[in-house]
Order: structure tokens, then sequence, then C-alpha cells
């Protein structure tokens, strides 16, 4: 068993792996970036420290930082959690020669599921076929072109190294593809170091349906049930569910096969999931991710195994103590994604900020893992996922009843959340009857009216925050050497940050973040006049345009990146450029003009 674990991670999942270990009486270790001194995963831990940095790449991404702390802090494990290090060998094999304990798979198979065109080759060899397209990279626009008039367009350009729907771009027609082709090079270039990109057919109206499996050192591979995460914006999952409604008992046995085949072709050890797309009947491999999946507790939910528990006794080389057989299914279990962005006319903006509020739901068959509490912020630097929400029920209809409750206890103030979102997708008419597809979101659901927000009716009035005001004892956090260490003292806390909370800029915050969200609307309505400004606070990718160009309306004017989704900013009427404020590099903050069109 092991002693110490080196969570090597940020937000909810950080947090999700620090309450296992405890429960296993296994200490944890956590690494905090500048931005996140006074965050919920540092809070929790047994130990934490400092790695400097504030962007990703200068923090959770830095391997020197996050061996040295490895080494200072005497961890024999490290869990890395989903994104950042999880599926980087070279830091696995780094881990590895300092004699400590890498969670997941062997380098070897995550190198060969690393990238998606190696994944489609190993998985086509194991026998399972991937989505209809090409097996090596494309070298020139006019390959798209000729595929999509062979096969039939759509055609999705798909960055071989992508993830999380980042690095994808669909085309419609041959006219389309260098402008796509280009956009999906710089995206995968940007977000994952390599711009090699490939082709599948765009599958018209797929459900998104995934595998978790597990293997051990001892010879035992299982599968633990499917996902089914249809609901997709940007291709990104915001809700899963399991089991996937209307799906064949059959369908899902050779599904699970099939996962398990590929994982022991590339030679898998550990949790992973196995991606297909399944349409009229047949699935199609999509790609493997080899390591823990953000959606992974539903399926703890309606199996009983704690898949983190599962993990770390597989690491330090135990059996997994059953076998398929073993495997039962209760139940039905959803997942809610609670982003920090505004889906205000499905836009789903970023909206970075200060949470001054946050109060989590609760009663039979809830779960909530987040990763801020009340007064933490939800920095633009990193992924903008605030919690997961899910809950558990005898079956489908009540799981979906059960969510619309608990989405309605949860309330969340200070930046804007998905939360509405969620509420429309759960009470559609589609969605009950599990009509959906990974289009469906997009195609079919009318966000114009989630633009009057408002917090939910059935929550605590946000002011009955004064009584904890009053509370004379004070956790304080120091920071020695970089170590963090946890002081608590009896002070007057007027002017101190809250127990565990970072420094408020406003105590009671109610009207200031309400003042601060309109202030951010008026200012993107302001585009009407013909000057366009930033809707948020990033980074300029492109400029699309010149001085002097005519524009319609609707065009894309520039690219502006914020919290890791590139955002086309159009212009909102037709006209000429008159004047260009910013180019690519500048880095912006929400408000700016960016351009102006007469
Ligand atoms: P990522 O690694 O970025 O998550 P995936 O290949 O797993 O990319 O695909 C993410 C989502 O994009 C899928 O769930 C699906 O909705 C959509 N998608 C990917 N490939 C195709 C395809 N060939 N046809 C239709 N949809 C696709």
């Amino acid at each position: 068993m092991l002693n110490k674990v080196l969570v090597a991670n940020r937000g909810e999942i950080a947090v999700r792996i620090i309450r296992t270990c405890r429960e296993m009486g296994i200490k944890t270790v956590a690494i905090y970036s500048e931005p996140d001194r006074f965050s919920m995963h540092a809070r929790m831990a047994d130990e934490a420290y400092c790695i400097g940095g504030t962007t990703a790449a200068e923090s959770y991404l830095n391997i020197e930082a996050m061996l040295d702390v490895l080494t200072r802090s005497g961890a024999d494990a490290v869990h890395p959690g989903y994104g950042f290090f999880s599926e980087n060998t070279d830091f696995s094999r780094a881990v590895k020669e300092r004699g400590a304990i890498f969670v997941g798979p062997p380098p070897e198979a995550i190198e060969t599921m690393g990238d998606k065109i190696s994944s489609r080759i190993a998985a086509k060899a194991a026998g399972v076929d991937g989505v209809p397209g090409t097996m090596e990279a494309i070298t020139a626009p006019e390959e798209v072109a000729v595929f999509g008039n062979e096969h039939g367009w759509p055609v999705a350009i798909k960055a071989a190294y992508g993830g999380g729907g980042r690095g994808m771009k669909v085309v419609d027609n041959s006219e389309s593809v260098t402008e796509a082709l280009e956009s999906a090079k710089r995206e995968a270039l940007a977000y994952f170091g390599r711009d090699e990109v490939y082709m599948e057919k765009y599958l018209s109206w797929p459900r998104h349906i995934e595998m978790q499996i597990i293997v051990d050192n001892h010879g035992n591979a299982v599968w633990l049930g499917e996902r089914d995460c249809s609901c997709q914006r940007r291709h990104q999952k915001l809700v899963e569910e399991t089991p996937a409604p209307n799906f064949p008992q059959d369908i899902r046995n050779a599904m699970g096969e099939a996962a398990i085949r590929v994982a022991l072709a590339c030679g898998y050890r550990n949790a992973g999931t196995v991606e297909f797309l399944y349409q009229d009947g047949e699935f199609y491999f999509l790609e493997m991710n080899t390591r823990l999946q953000v959606e992974h507790p539903i399926t703890e939910l309606v199996t009983g195994v704690d898949l983190v528990a599962l993990q770390l006794k597989v690491a330090a080389g135990e059996p997994l103590g059953f076998s398929q057989d073993d495997v039962r299914i209760n139940g039905h279990a959803i997942e809610v994604r609670i982003n920090a962005e505004d889906p205000a006319r499905g836009l789903f903006l970023p909206s970075p900020g200060s949470i001054s509020k946050l109060i989590p739901p609760g009663g039979p068959g809830v779960r909530l893992d987040s990763g801020y509490e009340s007064g933490d912020t939800v920095s633009q630097h990193y992924d903008n996922l605030i919690a997961k929400l899910v809950v558990w029920a005898g079956d489908r209809e009540q799981a979906r009843n059960r969510m619309l409750r608990a989405l309605g206890e949860t309330y969340i103030e200070g930046v804007k959340t998905t939360i509405p979102a969620d509420v429309l997708i759960l009470s559609h008419p589609d969605f009950a009857a599990a009509k959906h597809s990974t289009r469906w979101v997009e195609s079919s659901l009318n966000f114009d009216q989630l633009d009057m927000q408002e917090p939910p009716a059935d929550t605590k009035s946000p002011d009955d925050t004064q009584g904890s005001m009053q509370l004379q004892e004070t956790d304080i956090t120091a920071e020695v050497q970089g170590r963090r260490y946890r002081l608590r003292m009896w002070l007057p806390i007027s002017d101190l940050p809250a127990a565990g909370q970072s420094p408020k800029r406003s105590a009671n915050s109610k009207s200031g973040s309400k003042k601060r969200s309109s202030d951010q609307a008026n200012r993107s309505m302001g585009q009407a006049s013909g000057s366009i400004t930033a809707p948020m606070q990033g980074t300029i990718i492109k400029v699309l345009v010149e001085v002097g160009q005519e524009v319609d309306a609707g065009q894309t004017i520039c690219v502006l990146e914020a919290m890791k989704m590139e955002n086309m900013i159009e212009s909102p009427t037709s006209g000429t450029v008159k004047s260009i404020n910013v180019s690519s590099g500048d880095y912006i903050a929400a408000g700016d003009e960016l351009a102006v069109i007469v």
C-alpha cells in the first residue's frame, strides 16, 4: 500500500483524489501556483507546496518544480488526475526514475494511445475499426477536398494530439478547407505543441458512448459499463449518464469486449476509457483516454467501486480483487458539469472571477465534486470547471428529476455558470425521451431565454452569510520556504480573510458582483454601435481583417483565446473596418476596444 501521494493537479480532481487517499489512510501532497495559493485543493491536502508561476506552463506543467516537490515531500507515488501531466510520458518516466510510482498506465501504452492516428492504427490491429477516415497526417488542403468529395461532407479535421474538443474543425465543403485546416493546426500547436492533423468522416447524428476499463498487473481486465456523453457543446461534454439509454445489451457487451481488446493490445494497465461513436446500430473507435476521466463518478455510483481507490491499489501492485462476472450495474447516474461560463445565447463565454458564494445541494443520492468553495477565485489561466454535480437514482427518470432538484438547490454567485444550460438540457423532452445526439445541444436547444439568468428562487438569501462574518477564530495560511502551513489564530476578522478563504475584495459582494456582470454585459452590448469590444480578457491569436476592408455582419474579425478556448469575435454589423486596435499576441482586458466598423 502507498504511504504518501503527490497529487499533481488542481481543482476538483485534486480534491477528489485527496478525499479517497484520506479514506485509505494515505497522506497527500498538493502543489499550487501563485493564483491558487488559497485554493481548495491546497487547503485540503496534508502538505502543500508552492511551485510558483501563473500560467499552466509555468506551474502545473513545470516538470522540474513538480519533481522537486516529489523529492522534498518524500511522496512514494504521483497521481496526475486528468489533463496536465496525466498523459505526459516524459513526466511519468521521470517520476519512475526517482523511484516513485506513477499512478497510471505504462508510458508505452500512453504513447500508443496518446495520438489519435497511432491509436486508430492500434485499435484496427486489435480488430476494432475507427470512424472512416485517414491513418496519416494531412499534408495539403487538396487531400481533404478529395476525401470529402469521395466520402461526402462534412469532414472533421482533427488534431492528432488533440483533446477536450480542441483542435477539431468541421468542414462543410471544399471552399472552407484551407481556413479550417489552418485554424485546426494553429489550435493544435498552441494547445498540444504538435500540429499534425488528420481527417474523419463527420458523422451526422452520433452518440458518444465510452467504456470504463481497468487492468491490473495480475492478468485481470474488466470493463465497468459505459457512459453516454452525447450532450456536448463545441465537442466538449456537458452532461454524462450511465447506463446509456436505449442501448441494446448485445451492443454494450460487444463494445465492452472491444474496449478490453484495445486496452490489452497496447499493454494497458490501470484505469482507462475507450471512446466510441455509435450511430445506426454500429460503433466506431474514437480514441482511448489513458487516465481517469472527468465523468468517472457516474461509473462509481452505479458499480459501487471507487475508481481512484482501485487506481491506487493497482499502482501499488495489488490485484483488482474482482472479475468481469462480479460487475453489477445498479440504477442510473447522471453528471452535469458546472463550468464558469455564460451560456446566454448559446455562446458559453468564459466567466472567470471570484465566487462570492457557493451553496452546495444536498439530500438523497446527490454528490458534488467541487474544486471551489465560497470566496474562491476561478482563474482565467486554467480550465473553468467549478464542480461536477452527480446524482444516483433507481432509474433514469428518477435520476433526471433528482438532478433538476439538485441543480435548483445549487447556488453560485459571482461568476456565470452553465447551470441554466444544464437545467434546459435536463428538462427538455428530447433529453427525457433520450432522443439526443452529440449535435443536439447546438442544433436543437434555444438558449435565448437564458439571457436573463437569475439565481434559483429556492436557495438561501445571500445575506445570511452575515452570521459567519462574526467568527473570531481564523485559519491563516503561511508559507515558509515555499511550503504551506496552516495557523489557527483568534483575531478580529473584519479585515482578514474568512477561514480558509482568499482575501476578498469586498466581503459581501452580492451587489458588487451583480454590477460587474451587468457592466460586462453592457460592454459587449456596446458592439452594436460598430465599436467591437472584448467580451472577456484574453490573448489575441489572430486578426482576420484589415483596415479599409468591407465586412459582413457575423464575419469573424479576430480570434481571442481565453480560458483555453478560441473565441471568434464577430462584426455586429456590415460595413468598412475603420480601425483595428489589436494585433496577434496582444493581451487584452474585457471591454477593450478591438476594432471599429463604420
Ligand atoms: P477530443 O480528444 O478532443 O475529445 P474526440 O475525438 O474524442 O476529441 O471527439 C470529441 C467529440 O467530437 C466526440 O464526442 C464527438 O461529439 C465529436 N466527434 C469527433 N469525431 C467525430 C466524427 N468523426 N464525427 C462526428 N463527431 C465527431
